[in-house]
């Protein structure tokens, strides 16, 4: 098999890079090891940068038919007495209304679905578009990609590789990166439900032990994680499904009803947070993307988010160099210098988010609920956390910030002006550098 660019992996990153390089023409096969959908929970949160890029590759409007728009983040501190309704003791909403972009939403939206989506779009560039379900991709051989299709080995060569495998990669392996683990003290349990129509915002509830997000999907039904303590899973589902039901109740009472929809333990999944990120993105002409280089903790949703952000720089470079005839092994660094900052800095915030909610003692959670209380009252914390949040920018806090938030300075009076913010949104020179340093060059 020959094709311009082998991608090992049809997750969301494979997936979103193939559809980008077959729609401008550039040759791509997929090897995807899963004949069918996979049954496990992943991410299902886009953030505003993900759904400006599912725009330009016209899937937006599938995806919010089959999405649930997320406006506002509402974070709720309680206090939790069995047998009565929480008392809340803070209240605080982050709205994504406050990016100065169009892209100024999240949507919620099964994994598989969006997968679906991308490879019906796919399927369109006919002959560009090669996507092999079933498909094992093993290792390098010769230079050539090795793959077990159909029970019989392959040798697919390629002018690029791309490994898009996710967490165990064959690709990473080959090219001999090393990575480095950072675990946490808390795992999750997550499960969707049913949901009241009339809950249609994210929420996260803590109280001093406990921490339960809430995410609506369309068709009513609702992802939920429960964070509990790493290493517990067994004694707490021995302890039976009634001390989940319960909580949930107690923390939330509009999914008291829902929430026993419940019935097994095999309807929960445990997702068990780590970091970590690679130390190269790119050999020669293989390169790493999403799971494969870097792996997030869920605490700010942007697992699927980084993999398909980096799938579009990428796959813009790649196809740049084909438009122009340049040897892609010359400009791939280009995509690790525009994407490893970026991921890093992600990396670094939802690490800070879940330490946040690491602990259970009552000074952390008094620092916790102080700084989250800030982040709203304090329009410049406020923009710059949705805002890198979102992918859309990187605007770093800084030392003043983190004393606004410590409560050490006051809150700032003044809004952040849309022409301020736009500083510190990317634009096309930053997301595609190599463009502008060849016009230069030129
Ligand atoms: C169990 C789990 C739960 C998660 N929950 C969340 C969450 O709640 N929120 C969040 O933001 N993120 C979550 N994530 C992370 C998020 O799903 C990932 O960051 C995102 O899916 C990364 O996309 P990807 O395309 O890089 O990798 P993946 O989505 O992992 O896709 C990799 C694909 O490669 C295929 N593959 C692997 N090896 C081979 C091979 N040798 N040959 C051929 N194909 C291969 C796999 O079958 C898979 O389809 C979760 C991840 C996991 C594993």
């Amino acid at each position: 098999m020959q094709t311009d660019v082998f991608v090992a992996g049809g997750g969301v990153g494979g997936l979103a890079l193939a559809v980008k390089l077959a729609s401008r023409g550039v040759q791509v096969t997929v090897a995807e090891q899963l004949k069918n959908e996979s049954p496990l929970y992943k991410g299902e949160l886009l953030q505003p940068k993900t759904i400006a890029i599912l725009d330009h590759l016209a899937v937006l409007p599938e995806v919010l038919e089959h999405g649930h728009k997320i406006e506002t983040l509402a974070f709720q501190e309680v206090n939790v007495n069995a047998g009565d309704p929480p008392e809340e003791i803070e209240s605080t909403d982050l709205t994504y209304n406050r990016i100065a972009s169009t892209y100024n939403y999240a949507i919620m939206i099964p994994h598989e679905k969006i997968k679906a989506i991308l490879k019906n779009k796919g399927s369109h560039y006919g002959g560009y578009f090669e996507y092999l379900p079933g498909a094992r991709f093993l290792g390098f051989e010769n230079g050539e990609a090795q793959v077990k299709y159909k029970k019989q080995a392959h040798a697919v060569t390629a002018d690029v590789y791309i490994g898009a495998e996710g967490r165990s990669s064959p690709t990473r392996q080959a090219m001999q990166v090393s990575i480095n683990r950072k675990d946490y003290n808390h795992h999750f349990l997550t499960v969707t439900i049913p949901r009241p129509e009339s809950f249609q915002e994210g929420k996260i509830v803590t109280s001093r032990t406990a921490f339960l997000g809430m995410f609506p999907l369309p068709d009513n039904q609702i992802r939920t994680v429960y964070m509990i303590p790493a290493g517990e899973y067994k004694a707490i589902k021995e302890n039976g499904l009634e001390q989940v039901h319960e909580a949930y109740g107690q923390l939330e009472p509009r999914l008291k009803e829902d929430v026993r929809s419940i019935k097994d333990w095999k309807q929960i999944q445990l997702m068990v947070p780590y970091t970590y990120h690679v130390d190269k993105y790119v050999k020669g002409n293989l390169a790493l993307l999403g799971d494969a280089a870097h792996t997030v903790h869920p605490m700010a949703g942007e697992g699927m988010n980084l993999a398909i952000q980096d799938a579009d720089v990428l796959g813009e470079l790649l196809t740049w160099c084909k438009e122009h005839k340049k040897p892609y092994y010359a400009y791939l660094p280009y995509y690790e210098q525009v994407r490893r900052p970026r991921v890093e800095f992600l990396l670094r915030l939802s690490h800070l988010s879940a330490l946040v909610y690491s602990y259970p003692y009552r000074w952390w959670r008094k620092i916790r609920m102080r700084a989250v209380d800030r982040m709203y009252e304090d329009d410049r914390l406020h923009v710059k956390q949705i805002l890198n949040t979102s992918g859309l920018g990187m605007w770093d806090f800084s030392l003043v910030d983190r004393a606004i938030q410590g409560s050490v300075l006051p809150v700032r009076k003044k809004k952040v002006s849309d022409i301020r913010q736009k500083r510190y949104i990317f634009d096309e020179n930053d997301d595609y550098p190599w463009k502008q340093n060849d016009n230069r060059k030129g």
